[in-house]
């Protein structure tokens, strides 16, 4: 079976926008799903679209915007108030329940249709916010499930997995999409393009590797590569 397609799931943000360009240098035909999930800001859609758009690739967008209605979380809920940091005990309230693991199963089926067994997601365990679901061993997990469920043979990759932010502002780098990940994506949760708000703790996260990044540059690519090898 020849290989040369890839489905990344695609919200828009500063991870998964690197992701896309890595699915560009690896496979010769890219698609992109982006979720409706509820979401308060539908900036982040609009920042998917158009950025699909400079890239050429097909956009795809799947409402499970009903998510939001079962799992109780400060990303879809307005009445809630955000976590700054996570509390000791538990997931942050901007965890949004189930999140990943229906965004890769729909993304699945998805590619399953399209004869595409490669499918690409931004989560990392370096800087995984709390969030269970990014992790290493759940992905592998699904991974081994998804093949199980659907006679497949999926690859989810997962680029960033072991890249820190600083990291992953290199690899936007050595891409060529420096600027593009940082003007035209949205990672706030106040939904504020670029460098977004400045005080949530997503723009938090992306801010100090953008810093840590801009003052190392040569430190941070090389440990970029070292960790590639
Ligand atoms: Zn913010």
């Amino acid at each position: 079976m020849k290989r040369d397609k890839a489905l990344v799931v695609f919200s828009g943000g500063q991870d998964s926008t690197t992701c896309l360009y890595w699915a560009l240098r690896h496979f010769g035909e890219v698609h992109t799903m982006t979720f409706a999930y509820g979401q308060k800001h539908s900036v982040e859609i609009e920042a998917a679209e158009r950025i699909a758009g400079l890239a050429g690739v097909d956009f795809h967008l799947m409402d499970i915007s009903q998510i939001a209605s079962v799992g109780k979380n400060s990303l879809t809920d307005s009445t809630m108030v955000m976590d700054d940091e996570k509390p000791e005990n538990s997931v942050p309230n901007t965890f949004v329940p189930g999140r990943n693991l229906l965004f890769l199963s729909i993304a699945a089926v998805y590619a399953r249709e399209s004869g595409i067994y490669d499918i690409v997601t931004g989560v990392s365990q370096t800087d995984f916010s709390g969030y269970p679901d990014c992790r290493d061993s759940f992905i592998r997990s699904l991974n081994v499930t998804l093949n199980l469920a659907m006679d497949g043979q999926f690859v989810i990759h997962t680029p960033l997995m072991w890249l820190d932010k600083a990291q992953t502002w290199a690899l936007a780098d050595s891409l060529g999409v420096f600027d593009i990940v940082r003007n035209e994506t949205v990672t706030c949760y106040n939904g504020i393009k670029g460098e977004g708000c400045g005080h949530c703790p997503a723009c938090h996260l992306r801010n100090a590797g953008l810093e840590k990044y801009s003052q190392d540059k040569d430190i941070v690519l090389k440990s970029l590569k070292d960790s590639l090898i």
